[in-house]
């Protein structure tokens, strides 16, 4: 793969032109405000590279005709490339590494100092050999400043260098092969000009939703710490701006290029008019080294809160514990700081390429989780992302004639449904409907992760004045979705899909949508008894003002109650949670022969479509869906909501259902081998840890075969993080409890990290045979925590330690009440 690790670097030492396209997703380098993909300076957009660069919620509507249909789509824009720096030596052509030899090339992103690196020597046709180094970073601290620095060494010869730097605005979103048929262009100029001697800048606007960007670029010349004089020559177009200037090179005397580039938007706070502050911000900036020490600063100040060491028994651990580590760099150019101040959500894709438009889907559910644990002002930044998209999704329950809100399955800018209507399917050609945005279980990930958030930071203030509103409008909507049927006195939730897209209705309805899913419904019910337990948890004022604002009557809670003891389930083969009612009438699909004749069945919908076949017709399913249950719930949890409904549970049925719905999985989607390695970890260890090791390869060796260079999947990165630091080391929050209870997998020798729990910072060691555990925030309150059946209080500076045998750790927790009213008034204020 020319790939190369070490503990802090993820390195490519060749170049190949074919795996461009994925390493410039695996070397985006941003700030959870923009972020720019590793595209070389010196590259156009083509088959080989793809350079973009997306502002966090930087979204455009553009129409496109489909089959005779007008379909509108909300796209993530490809804003003006800032990179651009080509290069011409001598009287030779411009600089492209696929005409040159190559005698050295190395790419590295040196994660901790969130750096991206990349040096070669080239060897030209007439001889001429150059080397050249390039340092390239998007400021962690600055949210709007990136910057590039290029050191070129003529190694045999001197001569002059023809340098042509621009910000070019002729961008299209075509980074998606799948999306070519629709509308790409989505800016339009409004200004290009000098900024001073030698500046440039470039100011574009969405066409759509009007939004305008503006970029300032400043190129300089350095020989050591001193600046070289240019003549340089700006030729301005309406879309693009050029600078260009010549550079005389001495043999190994390196000469270094520096772009400082600022980026605004129309939307950035704290401005007068985003033109001028770019080029403002150009003028008083330092040298790139300065920048580079500033930024390394705050990363290294992140990490001392995200990173995970860890030792492994297997020869392979250096290379898992470097993914592991792209992992979180990913999650943090996508989610950071810069976000707190933002209205934004974080996209299932990153902001590292165009697939799924930059949308925002349940992805959060596997994404919070980090976040929560290391920084949790983040998730309540993006939680807020969604409480002002909760009138949009009041609207859209009321248009679908439900009460409450139905937050969107794909949301994007206001909150409007953006799943696509019309999915093209590359391998037959054809556009066929497309039935996904009937996922109404998005609702219960957003009302589950609120309760996450609060539980892990105690921020009881944004229960009371935003998650409780948004946690009772969604258990409103799911109570006023569910019908009655009168013949088996149940509830029902039907005509919706869920987290396996493969299936999105009956071979013999018309309508799409499935009935009585159990995932949807078992949710539904946490949610619904959730809400009714509010009053305990929220002042009693704000109960009150809550219950006004929103009309919600006694009566209503009744029918809540009703509702959360009678949503319907249905079982087959003894024990089986049936996905949704029907499943069992299904055909079994013959896996093997599947596997036999197209090798990658991951996509199977895609290929049976191009047969002329559905998956709906088959027991085949994407991705997790019924075991989505044991990764979200326990089983004491399970067991309270499966009483509730009235319907027996008992802990079997557990292994039994992996069993039958793992093998009925083509992992069509980069979650699911991240849900089955979760909850097999305490039941069958090294199969548990082969699919977490094949969840870690889900990007980095492309295992879709493509997809990973339109985008990274965020929630399959941030996912086996979670992997390490929940599942494996056992951590669960709950009832204002920290509960420990880890399963180490042989593999994993040991574990050291630190994580935040209700304002506390702990330090934690997980090996095989200890546990220790050390409280550090001085200014924090006293936690309290349960290992086994013991739990106890841990103050600032204390540190606690159980061994194996010594306490009762490493045993399943203790039934307690995470769903039962909790009377205790100690959270409130
Ligand atoms: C998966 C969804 C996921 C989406 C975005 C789809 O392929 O089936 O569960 O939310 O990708 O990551």
């Amino acid at each position: 793969m020319g790939e190369q690790t070490g503990d802090w670097y993820w390195s490519y030492h060749d170049y190949q032109p074919e795996q461009e396209p994925l390493r410039e997703a695996l070397c985006t380098l941003g700030n959870g405000s923009f972020a720019t993909r590793g595209a070389a300076p010196e590259s156009t957009a083509g088959e080989t590279h793809y350079p973009g660069t997306y502002l966090a919620g930087g979204y455009n509507r553009a129409k496109s005709e489909i089959k005779g249909r007008v379909i509108e789509n909300e796209d993530l824009v490809n804003l003006p490339n800032w990179l651009p720096l080509r290069l011409r030596f001598g009287d030779g052509d411009w600089l492209d590494l696929e005409q040159v030899e190559l005698l050295d090339y190395r790419q590295t992103l040196a994660m901790r100092d969130g750096i991206l690196l990349r040096e070669m020597r080239i060897r030209e046709p007439g001889g001429r050999e150059t080397q050249l180094r390039q340092r390239r970073l998007v400021h962690m601290k600055d949210q709007h400043l990136a910057a590039l620095e290029t050191e070129l060494t003529a190694c045999n010869w001197s001569g002059s260098v023809e340098v042509v730097s621009a910000l070019d605005g002729r961008v299209l979103n075509e980074g998606v092969e799948r999306y070519r048929g629709l509308e790409s262009e989505h800016l339009e100029p409004l200004a290009s000009q000098p900024v001073d001697d030698d500046g440039i800048f470039l100011k574009m606007r969405t066409r759509q939703s009007r939004l305008e960007v503006a970029l300032a670029a400043r190129t300089r010349v350095y020989r050591g710490a001193q600046r070289l004089a240019l003549d340089a020559h700006v030729e301005c177009e309406p879309d693009q701006i050029t600078q260009r200037f010549q550079l005389q090179l001495e043999s190994n005397r390196p000469v270094t290029l520096e772009k400082l580039m600022a980026l605004y938007s129309s939307r950035d706070t704290a401005i007068t008019e985003c033109g001028q502050e770019a080029r403002s911000a150009i003028g008083p900036l330092p040298r790139f080294q300065a920048l580079h020490e500033s930024n390394a600063l705050v990363w290294h100040q992140l990490w001392r809160r995200f990173d995970l060491e860890i030792d492994l028994r297997d020869e392979d651990g250096g290379r898992i514990a470097s993914i592991l580590r792209l992992h979180i760099f990913h999650l943090l150019v996508t989610a950071s700081p810069p976000v707190m101040d933002l209205d934004v959500g974080v996209p299932a894709r990153g902001l590292h390429g165009e697939a799924y438009r930059g949308h925002i889907f349940w992805d959060e559910l596997f994404i919070f989780p980090t976040l929560d644990l290391r920084l949790p002002e983040i998730t309540r930044s993006l939680l807020m992302y969604r409480y002002r998209r909760l009138g949009a999704a009041r609207e859209a329950a009321q248009a679908a004639g439900f009460r409450g809100a139905m937050y969107p399955w794909q949301s994007g800018s206001n909150g409007r449904e953006e799943s696509q209507r019309l999915h093209l399917n590359p391998r037959s050609g054809r556009w066929t409907p497309d039935e996904t945005r009937l996922q109404r279980h998005v609702n219960s990930a957003i009302a589950y992760n609120l309760w996450q958030y609060v539980e892990t930071s105690g921020d009881n203030e944004f229960l009371s004045f935003y998650g409780a509103e948004m946690l009772l409008e969604i258990a409103r909507f799911w109570a006023s979705i569910a019908r009655h049927n009168q013949e088996l006195d149940r509830y029902e939730i039907c005509g919706v899909v869920g987290p396996d897209e493969f299936h999105t209705g009956y071979p013999d309805r018309e309508e799409p949508g499935l009935d009585n899913h159990a995932y949807t419904t078992l949710t539904a019910t946490w949610v619904l008894w959730r809400a009714l337990e509010l009053p305990h948890y929220l002042p009693q004022e704000r109960w009150s003002e809550l219950t006004e604002q929103l009309h919600i009557s006694a009566d209503e809670l009744q029918h809540w109650d009703n509702v959360s003891r009678k949503l319907r389930l249905c079982f087959h083969d003894d024990a089986i949670i049936s996905q949704f009612e029907g499943f069992e009438r299904l055909k079994e699909l013959d896996w093997e022969a599947y596997r036999e004749r197209y090798g990658d069945i991951q996509r199977l919908d895609r290929i049976l479509e191009a047969e002329g076949d559905s998956p709906n017709h088959y027991k085949a399913t994407k991705q997790a869906d019924v075991l989505m249950l044991f990764y979200l719930f326990s089983t004491e949890a399970l067991e309270r909501l499966f009483a509730r409904l009235g319907y027996a549970f008992d802990p079997e049925m557990i292994p039994r259902n992996i069993e039958y719905y793992s093998a009925r999985t083509s992992h069509g989607s980069t979650l699911s081998r991240v849900v089955d390695a979760w909850v097999l970890a305490r039941r069958d260890r090294p199969r548990s840890w082969s699919l977490f090791t094949q969840a870690l390869e889900s990007d980095v060796a492309d295992i879709q075969g493509g997809t990973t260079s339109e985008g990274i999947h965020l929630g399959a990165m941030a996912g086996t993080v979670d992997l390490i630091q929940r599942c494996y080391a056992g951590i669960e929050v709950r009832d204002q409890r920290l509960w420990l209870n880890p399963v180490l997998p042989e593999e994993l020798k040991r574990l050291r990290f630190r994580l935040r729990y209700r304002g506390q910072t702990i330090e934690l060691e997980v090996s095989h045979d200890r546990v220790r555990l050390r409280a550090i925030s001085p200014e924090a309150d006293v936690i309290r925590l349960t290992t086994g059946s013991e739990t106890v209080s841990l103050s600032a500076g204390e540190t606690h330690e159980i061994k194996r045998g010594a306490g009762s750790l490493f045993v399943e927790p203790p039934s307690s009440k995470p769903l039962a009213a909790n009377t205790s008034r100690s959270s409130k204020h």
